[in-house]
């Protein structure tokens, strides 16, 4: 079946006692055992080790993003950080030189005080990656397209090199969606999600996942992590979730052929330097996005002003449409001047402006930006 069907049909798999289309909401933290006083083998027991709501997410998951498991969390980095809990004192971790600046505040606040070397390298270049990588590296976490910047690494050729090492490698595939691209069938042995964002779709939900390829110690330990620490997504939060992956292909579908659209014009305007987007000719690794991205390159796009910084926050407090806020993935537009969300430390250019393209209408969008453009 193809995507947009198993995003449906996939889910029809809960006990469907009262003969409901849409899965109830299951909000019992205890369950009763069997009247003999025995627990049946894939009974439930107590909400935070697994419950109705969490488990119809997790095989979701697991089937759009071809893996044999899947973890749901409360927040895509209560996700990041599970996994991070399997590295162990002398271990290094390769991140990318742009990862989503909160996880390498993790990585720094949490790893390097346990004795986990941490370094960033720049992902778009498969052999400083080579070159970055250490005798103890134990996990290469990936992002494709990169924050702010949209830089595209290839996952494919990073997870030959890591396999024939022995590294285990993660993807943080918020952003492309396993609709454009799904890291498992690229190599990879772990994808994140912070569901969040394109998953849930209505900025409504926080959520985080983490798909495995394999049902194999790695699972079990992270799955350990999330039954002992407990930062689970609440049944209604899964319920939420597992609604919006039903429209999910519809969204990214048109919010990828928006954001092109956008792209292009938005390179003709007077007041832009620059556009960062997988899907032009000119970007330095638009080949790789088209391998590796189908269907689309995602509905996310950067802008640099000229005029440097207040130009760009003069701009952005003029649209109408693009509401100036942080997060990504739902149905409005968003914009947002990213280095005064990350900031001291951000080596984020101070005019860039990071686009998160909704479902309005494509020219609604243009007419706006034009006009806070006064063009
Ligand atoms: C938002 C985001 C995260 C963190 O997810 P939360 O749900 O906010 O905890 C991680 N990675 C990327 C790429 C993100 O966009």
């Amino acid at each position: 079946m193809k995507f947009e069907t198993r995003a449906i049909h996939c889910q029809h798999n809960f006990e469907n006692a009262s003969n409901v289309i849409v899965e109830p909401i299951q909000l019992s933290t205890t369950f009763t055992r069997d009247s003999d006083g025995h627990l049946r083998e894939d009974a439930h027991i107590y909400s935070r080790l697994g419950n109705p709501n969490r488990d119809s997410l997790e095989r979701t998951m697991a089937t759009l993003e071809h893996g044999e498991r899947a973890l749901a969390f409360a927040s895509g980095m209560a996700a990041i950080d599970a996994v991070f809990r399997n590295l162990q004192q002398g271990d290094h971790l390769l991140l990318p030189d742009d990862v989503f600046f909160a996880t390498l505040q993790l990585a720094q606040t949490t790893l390097v005080p346990r004795g986990i070397d941490v370094s960033t390298v720049d992902m778009t270049s498969l052999d400083e990656v080579q070159e970055a990588i250490r005798p103890n590296t134990s996990l290469v976490w990936l992002e494709s397209p990169s924050n702010p910047r949209l830089g595209i690494c290839d996952i494919a050729a990073i997870c030959k090199v890591t396999r024939t090492r022995g590294i285990h490698c993660g993807v943080d595939n918020t952003w492309a969606t396993p609709v454009l691209t799904n890291p498992l069938l690229l190599g990879a042995d772990m994808v994140m999600h912070s569901t969040t964002k394109y998953l849930g779709g209505h900025s409504d939900v926080l959520g985080g996942c983490v798909i495995f390829k394999n049902d194999d110690r790695l699972f079990e330990t992270t799955h350990q992590t999330q039954r002992l620490a407990g930062a689970v997504a609440s049944p209604m939060d899964c319920w939420l979730i597992s609604r919006g992956i039903k429209t999910l292909y519809l969204r990214v579908r048109h919010q990828s052929a928006s954001a092109l659209q956008l792209a292009t014009v938005l390179q003709t305007m007077p007041s832009i330097e620059k556009v960062h987007y997988p899907g032009l000719p000119c970007h330095p690794q638009h080949e790789i996005a088209c391998q590796q991205m189908q269907g689309g390159f995602g509905g996310m796009l950067s802008i640099q002003i000229r005029g440097g910084e207040k130009a760009a926050l003069r701009i952005a407090s003029k649209l109408k449409l693009f509401t100036a806020a942080t997060s990504l993935g739902g149905i409005e537009s968003l914009i947002e001047h990213r280095k005064s969300v990350e900031g001291a430390d951000s080596v984020t250019p101070e005019n860039l402006l990071r686009i998160s393209v909704g479902i309005e209408n494509v020219d609604d969008l243009i007419e706006d930006l034009k006009n806070a453009m006064n063009i």
